[in-house]
């Protein structure tokens, strides 16, 4: 098979060809169709995640078939389409695993990073960590529900009832949850990059009520914050921006330093949360409810070869909605 795969980090994927693999007990083998490209895979890329020693196939939004199916596999049939999200494997025993938090096991392995992922013709996943996809989408288009609408979903549950929304970073995740949002009746404040009116005409059209810089203030002050840019200075700049009571949740995996900051902006019962990666229930309930809504995604498609191309342009903040390689 083909494979886009990054050697050391800080350097360019390269297109290589490996053997496919068979699956053993408990896995499937997935022939990919599309596979997102999320801001994750960047950090990965440019190594600001710890680099494991060995080489990477990147790529957790995986939709594809089944084409192969190994014991003790009864869930999935062949040529069933089918997604694989960021988690894909945990212990099963630990206390997070045990007690609904899987998402925080520390022996947890994650698609395209510690597990080969998406960015190739083939994929093999533990099938316990697979889902079926909904319908009403194309491949690509579904590609960016799986984590782009996973995280995003599990961020907006943080946020917890907050009518009056803000999201900070209006990308492939900001671009789900809004929807979502919208359809739960909130309020939504969408802050972008200084200047990019384009990103603020696109939130928008998305249904946000109000859309400006992240260094503005918005209209209201906001029952919660959801930062998904990678930008520590953010996190007070979202502090001023949220009213007494209200929460500010950083979505990503990895963040620039947070500047020091006066007590008096945390002080009224302000708090600040992360999210980490995403539990099984996360993606059953997105899944489910993601057709209904309907969450429509906006796509940018490209070939697996031009891996390097998609990743440069996330990187730029030049990808309207996500970024998705498209094989099939
Ligand atoms: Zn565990
Ligand atoms: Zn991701």
């Amino acid at each position: 098979m083909r494979a886009m795969q990054l050697a050391v980090p800080g350097e360019l994927l390269q297109l290589i060809t490996r053997y496919t693999g068979t699956p053993e007990a408990g896995q499937i083998l997935v022939r990919v169709s599309a596979c997102g490209v999320c801001r994750t895979d960047l950090h990965i890329v440019d190594g600001e995640l710890p680099a494991l020693g060995q080489p990477v196939i990147p790529g957790h939004e995986i939709v594809g078939r089944v084409a192969a199916i190994g014991v003790d596999v009864e869930d999935f049939q062949i040529d069933q389409r089918i997604g694989i999200p960021w988690l894909g494997w945990t212990c099963g025993r630990c206390d997070y695993c045990t007690t609904g938090r899987e998402n925080l096991c520390d022996d947890a392995k994650f698609t395209g990073y510690q597990l080969d992922g998406g960015y190739a013709e083939y994929v093999i996943a533990d099938s316990r960590y697979c889902f079926a996809m909904p319908d009403g989408y194309s491949d690509a288009e579904a590609a960016p529900l799986l984590c782009a609408g996973l995280i995003g979903y599990r961020a907006l549950g943080m946020a917890g009832d907050a009518r009056r929304l803000g999201i900070y970073g209006f990308g492939a995740a900001a671009h789900i949850v809004a929807q979502v949002a919208k359809f739960q009746g909130r309020r939504i404040y969408a802050f972008t990059r200084p200047g990019d009116l384009e990103a603020q005409q696109f939130a928008r059209e998305l249904g946000a009520d109000w859309a400006g810089d992240s260094t503005a203030t918005p209209p209201a002050p906001l029952d919660a914050a959801i930062l998904f840019a990678p930008v520590g200075s953010l996190v007070p700049a979202a502090l001023r921006a949220t009213a007494k009571g209200g929460t500010v949740v950083c979505a990503g995996i990895h963040m620039s330093d947070i500047p020091s900051f006066p007590y008096e902006i945390l002080w009224g019962e302000r708090r600040i949360v992360s999210v980490a990666n995403l539990t099984r229930r996360d993606a059953t309930e997105f899944l489910a409810l993601a057709p209904t809504v309907p969450v429509i995604t906006t796509i940018e498609t490209f070939p697996l070869a031009r891996a390097n191309e998609a990743l440069a342009r996330l990187r730029e903040g030049r990808i309207t909605g996500a970024a998705v390689l498209q094989l099939a």
